[in-house]
């Protein structure tokens, strides 16, 4: 007889809500409605981003009963880190963490040194929903399912463990240098919470990544591109196409009944005029299912003339047995689009031994307890 984990039943009675839900500006709101004076943002702001406090009984440049009356309001702490794994070749750091209500998620760690003119990179990518609702067919979290959406505070919380690990394993001279919002979950169904995390992780009085340095992948809900494009923030989009026509793309994702590829490249095409900024476009090449030439033909008539990049990504291998074209075929696709004037990378693959991919890791930990 086999069991499962019924993962919501597994801890926190209490349920506060966290302080680093909170923006700089809505944390100075709550200060003010606590009656105190106007620099007790800044010396909560800085312990909790600065100095990694992870209580308030850490943060003893407050007053006793200060300490004790944000306990009683806010939690500091959302996420417990249940497994941390480390790459082989040690460029890669795959941790799941369990959210205080035993939801559990996956964040990763990829250490690219600079070559050329690129500089060094250390790029996390995180989750801003436990499962996901829309059911990819190749995608780990598509298919567990849906648990809930993250709040602001568990997306931040990932990238500050992460600055974390880095300064411990650097002495304090490293530090994430890039978000891509490319784990469990979609962004664009968790908008409120993924801007505000964006506004967080943005912040130059915190963590201070640009918001450049921030990409927002998106399986294309369009009516949230379109809101995108409308924000102050300078993210960068990645669109998840995986498919250059309808046929295709309805079998690999459902959402493509609900907004179709011309629908999608219309509201790509707004978004480029509003912003003046490049889309990158994720195409995840699967064996016998979309990496023909004649895909290759058709991807470079859809994306003529559009300020984007291609993205191929080799299909990680997951429960639903897809598999990875050679390394030849990926080469002819790449070259194909490259001669039709399309922008293109071959995703580097990284971490393949501590399955780095979306989702893996929680269906692996969830399996082992069956
Ligand atoms: N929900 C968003 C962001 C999370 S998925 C989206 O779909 O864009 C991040 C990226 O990982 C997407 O491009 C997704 O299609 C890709 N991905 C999912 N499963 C994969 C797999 N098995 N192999 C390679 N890439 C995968
Ligand atoms: Fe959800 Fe993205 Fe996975 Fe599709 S690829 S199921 S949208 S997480």
């Amino acid at each position: 007889m086999t069991t499962t984990l019924r993962i919501s039943d597994t801890s926190a009675p209490e349920h506060r809500p966290s302080i680093l839900d909170l923006t700089r500006s809505e944390l100075a709101e709550s200060m003010e409605e606590m009656r105190q004076p106007k620099f007790r943002t800044m010396q909560i702001w800085q312990a909790i981003y600065g100095e990694s406090a992870k209580s308030f009984d850490e943060m003893t440049t407050l007053p006793k009963l200060l300490r004790a009356n944000l306990a009683n309001a806010y939690d500091v702490s959302v996420l417990e880190p249940m497994i941390s794994l480390h790459s082989k070749e040690g460029s890669v750091d795959k941790v799941l963490f369990k959210l205080n209500d035993g939801e559990l998620i996956e964040t990763v760690l990829m250490r690219y040194s600079g070559r050329g003119d690129s500089r060094a990179r250390r790029t996390v990518c995180i989750s801003t929903q436990a499962g996901c609702a829309l059911g990819c067919t190749f995608c780990a979290t598509g298919q567990q399912g849906f648990r809930r959406n993250l709040s602001a505070g568990e997306i931040v919380s990932q990238v500050t463990h992460m600055n974390e690990v880095l300064a411990e394993t650097t002495g304090g001279e490293e530090r994430v240098t890039n978000v891509v919002f490319m784990g469990m979950g979609e962004p664009m169904a968790n908008y409120d919470n993924t801007m505000k995390a964006v506004n967080i992780l943005n912040d130059d009085e915190g963590i201070r990544l640009g918001a450049r340095n921030m990409t927002i992948s998106t399986v294309g809900l369009v009516p949230q591109i379109l809101r995108l494009a409308e924000e102050p923030y300078q993210v960068n989009l990645a669109i998840s196409l995986h498919a250059p026509n309808d046929r295709l793309r309805s079998r690999i994702m459902p959402i493509n009944a609900r907004w179709n590829i011309a629908t999608l490249i219309q509201a790509c095409r707004q978004y480029i005029e509003k912003t003046n900024r490049r889309v990158s476009f994720e195409y995840v090449l699967i064996a016998g299912e979309n990496d023909k030439p004649v895909h290759a033909e058709e991807l470079i008539g859809l994306l003529d003339g559009l300020l984007c990049h291609v993205n191929i990504i080799p299909v990680n291998a997951t429960e639903a047995r897809y598999d990875r074209p050679d390394q030849g075929r990926i080469g002819k696709f790449r070259d194909l689009l490259r001669r039709g004037g399309i922008p293109v990378t071959v995703r580097i693959e990284k971490g393949t031994d501590i399955n780095a991919g979306c989702g893996q890791l929680r269906a692996r930990a969830i399996s082992a307890t069956d």
